[in-house]
């Protein structure tokens, strides 16, 4: 496969990007809510700068990147003016020193110790980092994220933790569709509304971080309130 040259990848992407944002109005208007409750972020792992650059200029204004060192690498070219940046993957801890300062929001918090060590640096950078706990929704092994059936106590110990404000939930369900795939994303809204229902200090469940490229519109119709899309904005991920 050759790859595209720059002109053509910018009218791919604009054209994706007017399908994807079209797709989430109506699937917004679905569940009784407007385009505008419902964040855009696209997954910008193996993207060029150049082309997320473009997107952001298309109105764009959240990415997430999925590893420090791809972070790193393109941290100085992005134009952050009008667009948010947040980590999306799974984050070792000798690595949130990178990103403490560079990125708004960490979507994929999972354990204690990354929990601790995001604190101590946000205190040391004195700011307050905004996190999502990352819910095992499909309780599958060798996966990512809290066990449903842990997560209550889990968010009761990490909103102890200074520099942290727990900003809501993300998940990334099993792969399957359907009923099934509705199930898992209807679960998370439901965890989300109760944990949001007892209003505990130090927690705003704002954030229901679920839905990709093929399945974006189920999890808005589900009650997600931030999709993260890749693929289907900036064509087939091509890993160099
Ligand atoms: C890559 C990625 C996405 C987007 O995946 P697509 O299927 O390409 O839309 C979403 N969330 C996370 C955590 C990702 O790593």
């Amino acid at each position: 496969m050759t790859e595209k040259s720059y002109p053509e990848l910018f009218a791919q992407v604009e054209e994706n990007y007017k399908v994807i944002t079209d797709n989430i109005a109506e699937a917004a208007i679905r569940s009784g809510r407007r385009y505008e409750d419902i964040t855009f972020l696209a997954a910008t792992k193996t993207v060029d700068v150049e082309v997320i650059n473009h997107a952001i200029s298309l109105g764009l204004d959240h990415i997430g990147e999925n590893r420090v060192q791809e972070l790193l690498d393109k941290y100085d070219n992005y134009n952050l003016e009008k667009c948010d940046l947040q980590f999306i993957g799974q984050l070792q801890k000798n690595k949130i020193k990178y990103i403490i300062d560079k990125v708004s929001q960490i979507q994929s918090a999972d354990s204690m110790s990354q929990i601790s060590e995001i604190s101590k640096l946000a205190v040391k950078h004195d700011k307050v980092m905004n996190i999502l706990i990352e819910v095992n929704i499909g309780r599958e092994e060798n996966k990512g994220g809290v066990n449903p059936d842990a997560l209550m106590e889990f968010i009761d110990e990490a909103r102890e933790y200074k520099g942290i404000h727990i900003n809501g939930l993300m998940a990334i369900p099993p792969i399957c569709e359907g009923k099934e795939l509705s199930k898992y994303f209807c679960d998370m809204k439901q965890y989300y509304v109760d944990i949001k229902s007892k209003n505990i200090d130090n927690i705003s469940m704002s954030v229901l971080s679920m839905g990709m490229s093929s399945d974006y519109a189920q999890a808005i119709e589900c009650g997600a309130n931030m999709v993260r899309i890749g693929s289907s904005l900036f064509g087939k991920r091509i890993y160099k």
